[in-house]
């Protein structure tokens, strides 16, 4: 198994970060910068922090990098002072029931920035939305198929291996 140094974890969740970061951006943006707006914004960044708990608590435990260093991006490691380890034969079955509570966050700032844009458009919104769609769409998924996925020995089983497999085909 490989192990990843703490540069590596974090350099592993810049993406999603920058995505999240991104994605409040445009929130707060598309609104007018009003109240509302940060309201809305600050509050796709807290279910931001939330989905990578959520993901950290209800998924990790039945890795095969819970409590490793083998986590490429280091949740396996927080999930062990968290929660306790489950059978690593129900992992395919808790990623696809989990990681729809985090697949809006992929979609909420495209739809906010979209209707923003129809209602009166702005290249700057129109750049921020291109950003978060090709951060989020596209570097994400290729980041995490080069980084960690490829050395998951869970990958044939793991339904996230859709998105960088056809990220892959499309863009390689
Ligand atoms: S590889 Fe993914 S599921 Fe496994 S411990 Fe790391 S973040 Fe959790």
């Amino acid at each position: 198994m490989r192990e990843y140094t703490t540069s590596e974890t974090i350099l592993a969740n810049i993406p999603y970060a920058v995505m999240v970061l991104i994605g409040t951006m445009i929130i707060a943006y598309a609104y007018g910068l009003t109240t509302l707006a940060f309201t809305a914004a600050i509050g796709y960044l807290i279910y931001g922090a939330i989905g990578a708990l959520w993901i950290i608590i209800f998924v990790c435990p039945f890795c095969a990098f819970y409590a490793t260093k083998g986590c490429p991006c280091g949740y396996g490691m927080i999930s062990v002072k968290i929660v306790k380890k489950s059978s690593r034969n129900c992992f395919p079955e808790k990623f696809s029931r989990h990681i729809p509570v985090i697949v809006p966050l992929w979609l909420i700032p495209v739809v906010c920035g979209g209707i923003a844009l129809w209602i009166s458009f702005s290249w700057r919104l129109a750049g921020l939305v291109s950003v978060f769609i090709i951060e989020s769409w596209i570097i994400l998924p290729i980041v995490s198929v080069k980084h960690g996925c490829v050395d998951c020995p869970q990958k044939d089983s793991c339904p996230w291996m859709v998105i960088p497999d056809t990220a892959q085909r499309l863009f390689s």
